[in-house]
């Protein structure tokens, strides 16, 4: 990602981006907007795209929300190079992750409940996880061995020390500017894999960013927080560091995070509203400053004039107003 990359004859073709989505539901207009910058960064640099389907929550598990989001991307005019590729296809590949994580001693298992983890008066994260108090960081094999037998544990990877300088990570965002987080003082030991089995967010989006060559990962700001996690699990596997680049959230005029609840941002309802995807994808490109005026515009014909520092000169909450859907 090119924090200017104006100068579209500069082809960087090592640029590798990608469509994460997680088929809980229908598309919405906050994940349309992360899907139109992921996309327009990818083919302003010349570069390739990836479709991986994050459907590894059993509320993801059903194929036909996967094959509505394809389609909805197509509807779009946002198209991908390789995929899509499942996760749940995957999951030998995480096995292994976590084996390594384990057999170097960087793992425990954890079993306490949601409610006890609530319960904890801990600070929280940033993005509303609980703080972890390191309740089952220590407890004995002979104690494993009798939790165990009561309910299954969850993974837990130990960060280090709040002294620890590896524990603090830093890096820039390419719209949101520079950030630093000590994981123990701002997440604690954080999930690999969920008392039921499932491999954690923060370890597959890791591995997964990584074995597809992953070289820019574009999203919403709500996931800026879960970056040092992140980064934390990229240097203990050795892979590369991606550019990180979060887009604005999309806000209702009283300052609410327009979300899937929102009935008239959900894709089929802006489907009805706007009839063609130029009238929908030219009105959100002109509410994020892309644009100078609303007029109808397709993904293609935006290519030409993105850029990186258009984005970061509107990179406040963007609201979404009767007048978005007049
Ligand atoms: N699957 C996540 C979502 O749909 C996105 C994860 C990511 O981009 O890292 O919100």
């Amino acid at each position: 990602m090119n924090a200017d990359n104006q100068d579209t004859s500069v082809v960087h073709a090592g640029v590798v981006g990608r469509f994460a989505p997680s088929p809980s539901g229908r598309m919405h207009l906050g994940n349309i907007f992360s899907a139109l910058i992921a996309w327009l960064s990818v083919r302003a640099a010349n570069g390739r795209m990836v479709l991986r389907i994050e459907d590894l929550d059993p509320r993801c598990a059903d194929p036909e929300r996967a094959e509505q989001i394809m389609a909805d991307l197509h509807w779009l005019g946002l198209d991908w190079d390789e995929g899509p590729i499942y996760q749940h296809d995957r999951l030998e590949v995480y096995r292994t992750a976590v084996t390594e994580l384990q057999d170097r001693g960087l793992v425990y298992p954890c079993f306490c409940s949601r409610a006890e983890l609530h319960a904890a008066s801990a600070p929280h994260a940033s993005d509303g996880t609980p703080m972890y108090a390191g309740t089952c960081r220590n407890l004995t094999p002979d104690e494993i061995a009798e939790k165990s037998r009561l309910r299954p544990a969850a993974l837990r990877l130990r960060v280090p020390a709040e002294d620890d300088p590896a524990g603090t990570i830093a890096f820039s965002d390419c719209v949101f500017g520079d950030h630093s987080e000590t994981l123990a003082h701002d997440c604690g030991d954080y999930l690999i894999r969920r008392s039921d089995g499932v491999f954690a967010y923060q370890l597959v989006v890791v591995v997964d960013d990584a074995e597809m060559g992953v070289t820019e990962v574009v999203r919403g700001h709500d996931l800026l927080s879960s970056v040092p996690r992140q980064i934390y699990l990229q240097r203990l596997l050795g892979y590369p560091e991606p550019a990180y680049a979060h887009v604005p959230m999309l806000v209702a005029p009283d300052g609410r995070r327009l979300s899937k609840r929102e009935h008239d941002c959900d894709m089929g309802e802006l489907k009805r509203t706007f009839g063609t995807p130029e009238r929908l994808l030219g009105k959100l490109a002109h509410a994020a400053g892309l644009t100078e005026d609303d007029e109808p515009h397709s993904a293609a014909q935006l290519v030409d004039t993105f850029s990186w520092n258009t984005v970061r000169a509107h990179r406040n909450d963007i609201v979404i107003g009767e007048a978005f859907f007049a």
